[in-house]
């Protein structure tokens, strides 16, 4: 063959290359329009696996060759592949909760906090009210710190049926009691999608806790009331798993959500989770809002809510909420992890550094 053949042969394949490459964006095109007849899917909803064996099948009965129908079939499972991903892209984009939808970042405004403005906000307090002179010894403790916020769980999802189950409705009303006496923002968290009106009476911000991020109607319902949310990372979620559970609660209207990322379930056993410190960048790159990290229930081990604080901030959490009891080796939950008054001065101390 001469070099000349060569040369045009290389030409055609060039040629068809190109053809190649603005049929296959003509195919993404395509691809992203027929997306826009299903919408309001995630992005998973959008793999129709009936449809895709149809289109190979069609494909291998015209398949003349020189490539074997199972080359085919790879090439072509490739390019349906990019395309679902084009349309992944596009839910992303779609997204309440996405940066890419909102690039400012969201404030949440609790008593003139303002979490999300770039300055480090704490959220401490005791795991579980337990009575009124308890929560009362630990909001002074609070303000002598100058802060605004206290947390205190009413509700609490115990691993065992026979451990303390928290005061419920008594134990916010306890909550209130001290955020009117102390001029305190009070947190707590609800467990069932029927309490949560009548609990945004009590509380200046809801918590949906770690076992209950994927309990959908209770996310929709946390969406319908006027209260910001924060909701903590459940156990065993992927980062995408937490962004599409505060995508819940912002599709029912509730834009006001603070992500918090309270470690994660792995095989180390050195800590109680695993603090996942990079979701902290990740969640605040793929949403606008802010992003709150639990140090106390992260680790569960006092001696490492120090660095774990720091580290935190250091990455760009937006708020720290760890737990203070007056005497925790009294505590009716969470024994191991709370400080006590004098190790929270300290904590307190080394944070604001
Ligand atoms: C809590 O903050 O009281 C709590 C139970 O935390 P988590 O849901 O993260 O376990
Ligand atoms: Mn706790």
């Amino acid at each position: 063959m001469s070099n000349e053949q060569l040369d045009l042969l290389r030409k055609q394949l060039d040629e068809l290359n190109v053809d190649l490459l603005n049929l296959i964006n003509k195919r993404g095109d395509l691809v992203k329009e027929v997306a826009k007849f299903k919408p309001n899917q995630g992005a998973d909803k959008k793999y129709d696996p009936v449809r895709e064996h149809q289109m190979l099948e069609k494909l291998k009965n015209q398949n003349e060759g020189p490539f074997q129908d199972a080359t085919i079939i790879h090439l072509f499972k490739e390019i349906f592949k990019a395309g679902l991903e084009l349309q992944e892209k596009d839910y992303h984009k779609e997204m309440l909760v996405s940066r890419k939808r909102k690039n400012e970042d969201t404030i949440i405004d609790i008593k003139g906090e303002k979490i999300g403005d770039g300055q480090p906000h704490f959220v401490c307090g005791p795991c579980a009210v337990e009575s009124y002179e308890q929560v009362k010894k630990v909001a002074e403790q609070i303000k002598k710190h100058g802060l605004n916020m206290i947390r205190g769980g009413a509700f609490k999802p115990r691993t065992s049926p026979y451990d303390f189950q928290g005061l419920g409705f008594e134990g916010l009303e306890i909550l209130r009691r001290i955020g009117d006496e102390f001029d305190l923002a009070v947190v707590s968290e609800i467990v069932r999608p029927q309490d949560m009106e009548q609990a945004a009476e009590y509380l200046d911000m809801i918590q949906i806790g770690a076992r209950n991020m994927q309990n959908f109607e209770l996310l929709k319902a946390a969406g319908e009331v006027d209260k910001p949310i924060i909701l903590k990372r459940g156990m065993s979620a992927t980062v995408s798993d937490f962004i599409n559970a505060a995508e819940y609660i912002h599709s029912k209207g509730n834009g006001n959500i603070i992500l918090c990322e309270r470690g994660i379930r792995t095989y180390e056993t050195s800590t109680r989770n695993t603090l996942d410190i990079t979701a902290v960048p990740i969640l605040k790159q793929e949403t606008h809002l802010p992003v709150m990290v639990d140090v106390t229930h992260s680790t569960g081990r006092r001696d490492l809510l120090i660095p774990a604080a720091k580290a935190a901030i250091a990455i760009g959490a937006d708020a720290i909420m760890a737990e203070v009891h007056p005497d925790p080796a009294v505590a009716l939950s969470d024994q191991q992890q709370q400080m006590n008054f004098e190790q929270f001065d300290a904590f307190m101390e080394a944070v604001r550094k």
